[in-house]
């Protein structure tokens, strides 16, 4: 199976590629993730892409549209992949077309997690994820079993640093400005599904599987 998972930042896209990932077996691919190794790792991408994340901003296409294009190439996405965070506007989603054309890997489904923007604030700024492994919790809705702490590696959990409020208002703005013309290129190509991501996690994620499993 080969899917995008859409949605604002906060919609819950990285925690329900978890349980896609775990249910269907496909690599996940997240460009945040990508950039935010990158960043740790000290390599050039990554001193690319750091000025853009800081301020909120999308990192230029020139850079994005190959890290994508070099990752869908690898042999584990040949059963299928389940990007995450790409495409952002349409001039990726353009790309897209023509790298999953080249390589003969075409998308089948774009699952659109639906959040009211107002509820996403507080998910980002309660949010906390693992430095290790990348699992997201929050410290209401999704709290660790034990405090600050990852369950499945024990690692200390930290605030991603674009989650304050003052870059995660920048980051809404700037994706609710993109994503209205994304949803109707999908939809005119008849594979866009939209799920309420106004609901608990493992809903949120029944409805996905049975949209899937149809
Ligand atoms: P995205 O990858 O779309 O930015 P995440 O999956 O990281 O979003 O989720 C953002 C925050 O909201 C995290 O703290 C996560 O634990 C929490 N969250 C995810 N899904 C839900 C949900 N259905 N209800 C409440 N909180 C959620
Ligand atoms: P979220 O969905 O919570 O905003 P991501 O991890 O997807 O978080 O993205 C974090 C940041 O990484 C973005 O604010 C942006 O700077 C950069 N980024 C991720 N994906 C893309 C993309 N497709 N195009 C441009 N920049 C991206």
């Amino acid at each position: 199976m080969r899917l995008i998972l859409m949605g604002l930042p906060g919609a819950g896209k990285g925690t329900q590629a978890e349980k896609i990932n775990e249910k269907y077996g496909i690599p996940h691919i997240s460009t945040g993730d990508m950039f935010r190794l990158a960043i740790k790792e000290g390599t050039p991408l990554g001193k690319e892409a750091q000025s853009f994340m800081d301020n909120g901003e999308l990192v230029p296409d020139s850079v994005t549209n190959g890290i994508v294009e070099e990752r869908l190439a690898k042999d584990d996405c040949e059963e299928g992949y389940l990007l995450d965070g790409f495409p952002r506007t349409i001039p990726q989603a353009e790309a897209l077309e023509d790298i999953t054309n080249k390589l003969d890997r075409k998308l089948d489904y774009v699952i659109h997690v639906d959040v009211p923007e107002e509820k996403l604030l507080e998910r980002l700024t309660g949010r906390r994820v693992c430095p290790t492994c990348g699992t997201s919790y929050h410290v209401i809705y999704n709290p660790p079993k034990v405090d600050g702490v990852c369950d499945k590696d024990g690692s200390a959990l930290i605030q991603r640093d674009d989650d304050t409020a003052e870059t995660v208002q920048k980051r809404l703005d700037v994706n609710v400005a993109q994503a209205q013309p994304l949803l109707d290129f999908y939809e005119e190509k008849g594979i866009l599904i939209t799920v309420d991501g106004d609901q608990a996690i493992d809903k949120v994620f029944e409805d996905i599987q049975a949209q899937l499993d149809k």
